[in-house]
């Protein structure tokens, strides 16, 4: 049994504790909102004053946090209070610059650091089955196995401090451009008579099968499952979608490489969002994109 500190106790990081404390682990939780608080206490969290009473003492910390600002702070609190020889485990996803600085500033501190994020959203997390991308040493990889097998199903080493971010924004940006893609290849089918059905069994079987026709399909009673069939309810928010398009935009003007549709998928999902549609599932676009004008 190890004593875990988890800072950031939101939809994400309070079903990935409460896994922990199910698989018999000690953990001490902050957030800064009282809600998460007592819902973290609900599900057998102890609730510690600050991020760096949480991390007093501990043999790994979690951080489930909103973006590279925050964990930054978070971990320079952290780094002032652990012990030496202490895991970071950061799994929020944020930009592969504060990554890097949040690595270098564990080391500073004699702690050990790996960049977790995470695929598989809020059903994911609640299920223990999320996707790991992680970037670190091997050390701190192998030191964090045990715990992100408890909270996960698939668990990825992508290399050094950074790479799991890289992975993440890399798999999004994909994403992001294939869905769009996948809805108006459905909506120009549509105009030309053909069944979204009778689409769906060529594409999902051909060369422009993907994950956004065959798994996620962004329209209603077609394929497997999905959003479409809930009103576009979440699944994954088209907020969260703008974000990491956002993340992998930053990442190109870092590296100075143009990714065109990695560019107006991110404009496209902008005004998406701008439209009121932050809340819904990223697929939705598929109606915002069917009611554009050609120029
Ligand atoms: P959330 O907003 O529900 O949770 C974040 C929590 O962090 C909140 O409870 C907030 O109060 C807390 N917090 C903010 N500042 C803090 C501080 N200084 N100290 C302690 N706590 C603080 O967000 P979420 O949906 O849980 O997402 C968390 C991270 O996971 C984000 O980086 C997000 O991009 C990523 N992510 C989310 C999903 C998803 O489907 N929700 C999927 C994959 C990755």
């Amino acid at each position: 049994m190890a004593n875990i500190g988890f800072i950031g106790l939101g939809n994400m990081g309070l079903p990935m504790a409460a896994n922990l404390v199910a698989a018999g682990h000690n953990v001490t939780g902050f957030d800064t909102v009282t809600a998460a608080q007592n819902a973290a206490t609900e599900m057998g969290i102890a609730i510690a004053g600050s991020a760096a009473s949480a991390a007093k003492d501990q043999d790994t910390v979690v951080t489930m946090l909103p973006n590279g600002d925050i964990v930054l702070s978070v971990f320079e609190e952290i780094s002032n209070a652990a012990n030496p020889g202490m895991l970071i485990i950061d799994s929020s996803t944020i930009d592969v610059a504060s990554a890097k600085k949040a690595h270098a500033m564990a080391e500073a501190a004699g702690l050990l650091s790996l960049d977790a994020p995470v695929s598989g959203g809020v059903g994911g997390a609640e299920a223990g089955t999320l996707t790991f991308m992680a970037g670190g040493s091997t050390e701190a990889f192998e030191k964090a196995k045990l715990f992100l097998e408890i909270m996960g199903g698939r668990i990825v080493h992508c290399g050094d401090g950074g790479a799991g971010q890289s992975a993440k924004i890399c798999n999004n940006m994909l994403l992001g451009i294939s869905m769009i893609g996948a809805c108006e290849a459905f909506s120009l089918a549509d105009k030309l008579g053909l069944s979204q059905e009778a689409l769906f069994d060529v594409v999902s079987t051909s060369s422009g099968s993907c994950w956004s026709v065959n798994t996620y399909c962004p329209v209603p009673d077609v394929g497997p499952t999905s959003p479409a069939d809930n009103d576009y309810k979440p699944g994954f928010a088209a907020a969260l979608m703008l974000k990491d398009l956002g993340l992998s935009q930053q990442a190109a003007e870092e590296t100075e490489i143009a990714t065109p549709m990695g560019r107006h998928a991110t404009d496209l999902y902008a005004e998406f969002v701008k439209s009121g549609a932050g809340g819904t599932d990223f697929s939705g676009i598929i109606k915002y994109l069917a009611e554009l004008k050609r120029d």
